[in-house]
């Protein structure tokens, strides 16, 4: 007889196991299956491992520019295959924190591949083969790197960012194709480590979705860290150069170019992972390979939710685990408890980027008249003491309230004072309500206050 839940979720990512931990505190009888790791691609081949792996890249650049702080250390070096064993131990902590909340909140994790044989049935092939019998079911089965058709991808050396994180070998010349958020990341990561990176981006700028003076900002602080930016550029090929380099060659203004390097990091986007998802007989409405779901999360079956990164839109981890959220409430017919209406948008670079909300230009193709507000960091006393790259605070107001509908940062910290605008946006404030609040001294939040009084 098959195993009887409330709720099957498929996948572990902070999609799915955020909502099979919400199902279960709503009484529901969870199931969660995963065929890999719990934590899914933000735990294992995402968020946390570039961001460790990124914690002591940074801490060796700060190391070796702190002279001038009165600090003397000698020669820093790195070791990779070091950073990459702390890696290991981070995750495993966190994984083993998964586990802990799967039993304390009395879900059964099935190890193995979920596939969908009927409305109400999920089928796991693990060690053996499991029936699930199920009155609802989440897909949460994210995404995988995508790869172009690029003549000469296959080669060796040419990877993308789940390879390249693992790797224990630092390439000293490493080609990025795309600028995207991955991009940018790893372009930070390998030119901290004193490496050369040259970024090949196809559209006219990097971060191409985010706010225009970010990227141009990026683009000249990086340049001084050796990292070279080419923008409208297309790759043509990629070949093998001699004693095992690669040459990568791509047009840009018309004429080609070539770089050769070590390594080539392939980051120009993700799909939807719905490999052998459907059983046979199921119909999951889906565009280009991305689930179809409405505004409560449920497919084409009303009794089948998806959410996360394989219903496309905006594909971070806070997006997946809200989504996951709202899909239980929807189920046990609650209203859905998180405004979806402020995501922020962070890029672990040095400095910080992040953003929520609407940019003056976003706010304006909306027809919503704005003003604008901006504060250089360079006046804020924290960002001088503690040596900061320059950077800005930008903020876009409804011209006729002061309603805050959106802010632009880039500096140091940016990721986590961002969730101020997102509190105001989601609470409704206005530019006053956000300058009534005292901010203490000296702090680099200090600069949210000067940019709203601006
Ligand atoms: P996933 O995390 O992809 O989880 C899906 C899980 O489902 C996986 O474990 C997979 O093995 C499992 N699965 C798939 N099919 C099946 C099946 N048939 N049966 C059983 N199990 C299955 N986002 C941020 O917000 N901040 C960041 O800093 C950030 N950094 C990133 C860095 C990198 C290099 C990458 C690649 C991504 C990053 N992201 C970041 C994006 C973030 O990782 C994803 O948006 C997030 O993991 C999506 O969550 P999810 O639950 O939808 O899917
Ligand atoms: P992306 O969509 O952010 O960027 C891909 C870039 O590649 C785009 O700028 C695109 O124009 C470019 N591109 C596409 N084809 C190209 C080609 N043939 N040649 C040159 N350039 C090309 O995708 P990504 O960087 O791969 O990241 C995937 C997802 O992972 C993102 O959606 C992002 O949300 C998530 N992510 C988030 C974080 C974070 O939150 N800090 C970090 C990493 C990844």
């Amino acid at each position: 007889m098959a195993d009887t839940f409330d709720l099957v979720v498929i996948g572990a990512g902070p999609g799915g196991y955020v909502a099979a931990i919400e199902s279960a505190k709503k009484g529901m009888k969870t199931a969660l299956v995963e065929n890999r790791e719990l934590g899914g691609t933000c735990l294992n081949r995402g968020c946390i491992p570039t961001k460790t792996i990124m914690h002591s890249t940074e801490l060796f650049a700060e190391l070796k520019a702190c002279e001038h702080l009165g600090i003397h250390v000698g020669e820093a070096s790195y070791n990779m295959e070091e950073i990459q064993e702390r890696k290991e131990e981070v995750l495993d902590q966190l994984r083993s924190g998964i586990a802990m909340l799967m039993k304390k909140n009395k879900i059964s994790v099935y190890e193995g591949t979920g596939s969908i044989t009927s409305p109400h049935e999920v089928t796991v092939q693990g060690e053996e083969t499991t029936v699930l019998a199920a009155e609802k079911i989440l897909i949460a089965t994210g995404s995988v790197p995508a790869m172009p058709p690029i003549p000469g991808a296959d080669l060796p050396n040419v990877v993308n960012s789940d390879a390249l994180l693992n790797r224990k070998k630092v390439y000293q010349r490493l080609a990025i194709i795309g600028g995207g958020v991955i991009g940018m990341e790893f372009a930070s990561i390998y030119s901290a480590l004193g490496c050369q990176v040259t970024v090949i981006e196809a559209l006219d700028r990097v971060l191409a979705n985010m706010d225009k003076e970010i990227a141009q900002n990026l683009k000249m602080i990086l340049k001084k860290r050796n990292v070279e930016i080419h923008t409208k550029a297309k790759v043509e090929e990629i070949v093998e150069g001699t004693d095992g380099t690669l040459i990568c060659r791509y047009t840009e203004k018309e004429a080609l170019q070539e770089v050769e390097v070590d390594g080539i990091l392939v980051a120009v986007g993700r799909r939807a992972n719905t490999d052998g998802l459907f059983g046979e007989g199921m119909e999951i409405s889906t565009d280009r390979g991305k689930i179809l779901v409405n505004e409560n999360y449920q497919t084409n079956y009303s009794n089948i939710y998806a959410i996360g990164d394989v219903i496309g839109g905006i594909q971070l981890a806070h997006v997946a685990s809200a989504e996951g959220i709202n899909a239980v409430a929807h189920m046990v017919n609650e209203k859905l408890p998180i405004n979806m209406g402020a995501i922020p948008g962070c890029v672990y670079t040095n400095p910080e980027i992040a953003t929520v909300g609407l940019s003056k230009e976003e706010a304006e193709a909306a027809g919503i008249s704005v003003t604008t507000h901006k504060y250089a960091m360079s006046a804020n006393g924290k960002s001088v003491l503690s040596n900061q790259e320059r950077g800005f605070i930008k903020v876009v107001a409804e011209a006729e309230t002061g309603k805050i509908l959106g802010a632009q940062m880039m500096c140091a910290r940016a990721t986590d004072m961002i969730s101020e605008f997102g509190t105001a946006i989601t609470g409704g404030m206005t530019l006053a309500e956000m300058r009534s609040v005292i901010r203490p001294h000296p702090t680099f939040s200090e600069g949210i206050t000067e940019a709203v009084s601006a």
